[in-house]
């Protein structure tokens, strides 16, 4: 009570903004994600890695954008590459050269990608592959797992029950990491089944990694029964020049895509084998329809040539992931040191906080306790001017240095001392 008592004062702006966007939002709000009591935090600037908040404050900005921001705020070359498209048009109605090079930059590097299509975000990319694996296979049913998240509607958390009328597709739920569970849960199916989609790392679950036994039990479960395997790679591309699937080594046969692709400006892309990918040929008879206004727009297409071409390399994809390593381990490290219920789960440049002794290796449904926890936790990494998402989750960006590093390292040794979380 305290710590928001002591939000509250220090946001009157933030506050200000809230009461107003209420009287003509639900919630005051068009981001599920963004909505905490008593209110959110308003930004009104970013430059870097660091932003700025309605009443003046400054953060150190290690949110990310929910890995969107990858590039920070001000990467000069994707400010340039956004001004100059725009300096020849905003929308043209026509195909452009742009949305071809992106293509082939993505093709060219995530092993499962033959052949992709874009969209404006991360959830449509997802209706899209799930659409194409439907035509592809001729089936209906789809398998996905608690505790993931796939964009708008398709939000499993765990202990919460699924509407069907939440959902536009038939589906079927399994454990997730549970490989025997999930091989038998795809035999079941069988020729019902059009497809699997998972995370390969739970991003909103808590940044819970699969093992690889698990993915590789779908990979062969899929396999003998024609279900197509697609991996939800929206927030995990990140994790290598070629994705988590790369590091894993293990292909699916379709991938989604979104976030930080196409440099911080509205993104989504699915893609797999050619033979699937060809439903939505248009020079075949029947082709399946992906229209979409946005699809191509020139200002995403733009950015993500320089993003994906010229940025985010190789070596910048392996030092970010290093860099996220090692904070990881610092932090359990310090935990650890102070004996406390505190546990970061995650893959390189992503991590997530849990309130109790690790390792945690599965999605679960947090206790009062855990959750209260949460909360102090993000109250007071906000009044050491530290910007997470309000889970907790830390999404490192190309501009985070060691020494920010150091800073939020410090942030949790303070706060392991000062509340001592047990469970
Ligand atoms: N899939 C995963 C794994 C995500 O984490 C998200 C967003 O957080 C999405 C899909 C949806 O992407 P978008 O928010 O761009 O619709």
């Amino acid at each position: 009570i305290e710590a928001r008592d002591a939000y509250t004062d220090a946001r009157p702006g933030s506050a200000a903004i809230h009461a107003r966007a209420r009287e003509v939002m639900p919630g005051g709000n068009t981001r599920t994600v963004l909505f905490y009591t008593p209110f959110p935090t308003a930004m009104v600037r970013g430059e870097g890695c660091r932003l700025w908040d309605a009443d003046g404050r400054e953060y150190l900005d290690l949110c990310g954008e929910y890995t969107a921001g990858l590039f920070g705020h001000s990467e000069t070359r994707i400010l340039d590459a956004v001004k100059s498209a725009m300096d020849r048009g905003i929308n043209l109605a026509a195909v452009g050269e742009n949305e071809g090079r992106l293509a082939a930059l993505i093709c060219g590097r995530f092993p499962s990608v033959d052949q992709v299509r874009f969209t404006n975000s991360g959830t449509e990319a997802n209706i899209m592959a799930l659409a194409g694996a439907r035509g592809f296979t001729g089936r209906t049913e789809v398998l996905a797992f608690r505790g993931g998240y796939h964009g708008g509607v398709f939000t499993f958390p765990v202990g919460v029950p699924v509407s069907p009328v939440n959902l536009p597709i038939p589906m079927r739920f399994a454990d997730y990491n549970d490989a025997a569970g999930a091989a038998a849960a795809i035999r079941e199916a069988g020729d019902r089944l059009a497809a699997v989609i998972v995370e390969p790392m739970q991003g909103s679950g808590g940044c819970i990694p699969a093992t690889r036994d698990f993915l590789q039990a779908l990979r062969e479960a899929t396999q003998e029964t024609g279900a197509l395997l697609i991996f939800d790679e929206v927030m995990t591309s990140r994790h290598g020049f070629g994705g988590l699937q790369q590091r894993l080594g293990i292909t699916p046969d379709m991938t989604t895509f979104g976030k930080y692709m196409a440099g911080g400006m509205s993104f989504g892309a699915f893609g797999g084998r050619r033979d699937v990918m060809a439903v939505f040929d248009g020079h075949k008879p029947g082709a399946m329809p992906h229209a979409g206004t946005f699809n191509n727009n020139v200002l995403s297409m733009a950015a993500g040539c320089v993003a994906m071409g010229e940025i985010f390399d190789e070596a910048a994809a392996e030092a970010l992931f290093a860099r996220g390593e090692t904070l990881r381990e610092a932090c359990n490290a310090a935990a650890a040191k102070h004996g406390v219920a505190l546990h970061f789960t995650g893959v390189g440049s992503m991590m997530n906080p849990h309130f109790r002794k690790g390792p945690v290796t599965a999605p679960y449904k947090a206790g009062a306790e855990e959750e209260q926890m949460r909360e102090l936790f993000f109250f007071d990494m906000l009044a050491a001017g530290i910007y997470l998402a309000r889970r907790g989750m830390v999404a490192l960006s190309l501009p985070v240095t060691d020494a920010d590093c150091d800073r939020f390292l410090a942030a949790v040794e303070e706060f392991c001392a000062a509340r001592k979380p047990v469970l």
